[in-house]
């Protein structure tokens, strides 16, 4: 253990501090199955340290001006672009984002929100009129008190950048539990913080597991909201647990995507649908997993699909280039082989990869990047988040049915439709049941918001709406706008 980057520490009111406990994990890199840091999982006592620094800081951080918060956040902008490297040295490490796409695409996302939050917030009006029917009536928004933090280990710096800064402007104080597979980025991201001079007590960072500090925070009297951003059934076990004391709970949760690729798509439509299903391991609860085709077009689109899934290089995240990495654990590994083999027993075609390592490897959590044809929506591989690079491809023969397999999931984050037909994007992007749709590749604009519905939840993380999310609105009546 002595050679392990030691952890340990939590940041509570503006210091790094020993855990209360002695429970230690390890931080596993999935290239090569070996620990390379230790952690603290905090208990009770580091809960209640955390929240209550949050609590005693708020009064004076909720009276700042909003200028002044403002400044703090283009400090931790500034710098967080410096540590960029480290930030994704680190996601390298402990989830396996090869290291080109940890910087170029993880840490880059996380300073890519902060730009969009100052922008949004630049042009923030925390009073406003309601409208001329009701001239003394304004809307003010107020900050929500001391809120709790809960991210996953996936998208490590993209979740935690969408909770702390719209928490921090918004003048919510916050405490964060980072995913404890992933937790090192996160500790980079609180000496970003403190360096920039949040001041004590405003942020503060307890690593733990979802049993410990994670529902300590969901059921502790004195934390006003959740923000949580994991699966559906830890969404699930949150708001059961906030109910008592009923907190605000918002929740970003997963996601199976359908991609509707009709015969009139462009003709990167595939290659494209394929790729980003196969991004970041298929660790991306936005992923287009399901891709939908239509019958004349099918034959093709599966031939192109195999073609993109063979050519999907798989390595080492500690090398250059844009391969795509292990995924995070073993557990996650042996899941995904369990779905894909739940795939062959159901009777699904196997077009490419399949169970097991990658050719040439013999260490390391890599999957096989794998497509699925003749998929029946009703499948496990159709109907299960697999999280792992795995395609399934359904056929359609109409634009109704290709709706209703759209719909037939539990879930509603981002679906995709990729057509030219102007009329029928825009006919199809009202009755997908979703949070988000993206069409003909087109990525949502700086500061759109990030939800979904259904079981995906119903968060909205990301510009306007984003800052609003870590607010209250407070409606008063009588109010004397020549004063
Ligand atoms: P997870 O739910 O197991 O863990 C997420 C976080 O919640 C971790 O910090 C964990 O410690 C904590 N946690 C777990 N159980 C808890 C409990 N009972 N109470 C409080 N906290 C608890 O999820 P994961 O495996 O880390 O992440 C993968 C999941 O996240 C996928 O389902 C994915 O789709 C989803 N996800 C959703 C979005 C989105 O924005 N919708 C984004 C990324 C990931």
């Amino acid at each position: 253990m002595a050679d392990l980057l030691d952890q340990r520490k939590f940041y509570i009111d503006g210091a790094w501090v020993a855990p209360a406990g002695t429970r230690d994990l390890e931080v596993i890199d999935p290239s090569t199955e070996e620990p390379v840091a230790v952690i603290s999982l905090g208990d009770q006592a580091d809960t209640d340290a955390a929240v209550a620094a949050a609590k005693r800081a708020f009064p004076a951080w909720a009276a700042t001006p909003p200028a002044e918060r403002l400044a703090v956040v283009e400090r931790i902008l500034s710098v967080y672009e410096r540590r960029m490297p480290d930030l994704a040295r680190a996601m390298s490490l402990e989830m396996g984002a090869p290291q080109d796409m940890a910087l170029e695409d993880q840490a880059e996302a996380g300073a890519w929100h902060t730009r969009n939050f100052i922008a949004a917030f630049k042009n923030f009006e925390f009073i406003r009129p309601l409208g001329d029917h009701a001239p003394t009536t304004m809307i003010a928004w107020e900050p929500v008190g001391v809120v709790g933090l809960i991210t996953p280990w996936n998208w490590p710096m993209n979740q935690v950048t969408l909770k702390v800064i719209p928490a921090l402007l918004a003048g919510d104080t916050c405490v964060l539990k980072p995913s404890e597979i992933a937790p090192l980025s996160s500790m980079v991201f609180a000496e970003i913080l403190d360096e920039a001079g949040v001041p004590a007590g405003v942020f503060n960072l307890v690593n733990g597991d979802g049993p410990g500090v994670g529902s300590q925070l969901s059921v502790h009297p004195d934390v006003e909201m959740i923000s949580f951003t994991g699966s559906s059934r830890a969404g699930i076990a949150i708001s059961k647990a906030a109910a008592d004391s009923l907190k605000k709970v918002c929740l970003e949760l997963g996601g199976k995507g359908a991609n509707l690729v009709f015969a009139d798509a462009d003709e990167k439509a595939v290659v494209r649908g394929a790729r980003h299903c196969f991004y970041n391991s298929g660790q991306s609860c936005n992923a287009p997993t399901r891709m939908l085709v239509e019958r004349s077009a099918y034959d093709r689109a599966v031939e192109v699909a195999a073609r993109v899934a063979d050519e999907t290089a798989v390595a080492s995240a500690h090398g250059p280039g844009r391969h795509i990495g292990p995924v995070v654990s073993k557990a996650q590994w042996e899941k995904i082989q369990g779905l894909i083999q739940a795939g062959i027993d159901e009777g699904a075609r196997l077009v490419a990869g399949g169970t097991g390592l990658p050719e040439g490897v013999n260490r390391g959590y890599f999957v096989r990047p794998t497509v699925f044809a003749d998929v029946t929506n009703a499948m496990t591989i159709a109907q299960q988040e697999v999280f792992g690079p795995v395609l399934a491809i359904i056929p359609f023969d109409s634009e109704d049915e290709a709706v209703a397999i759209a719909n037939d999931t539990p879930y509603g984050l981002t679906n995709y439709v990729q057509s030219q037909d102007g009329a029928r994007r825009n006919r199809l992007a009202r009755q997908l049941q979703a949070g988000m749709v993206e069409m003909n590749g087109e990525s949502r604009g700086a500061g759109a918001p990030f939800g979904g519905v259904k079981k995906s939840g119903r968060a909205r993380e990301g510009g306007v709406m984003g800052l609003e999310e870590f607010m209250d609105s407070k409606a008063i009546s009588g109010w004397d706008r020549g004063a």
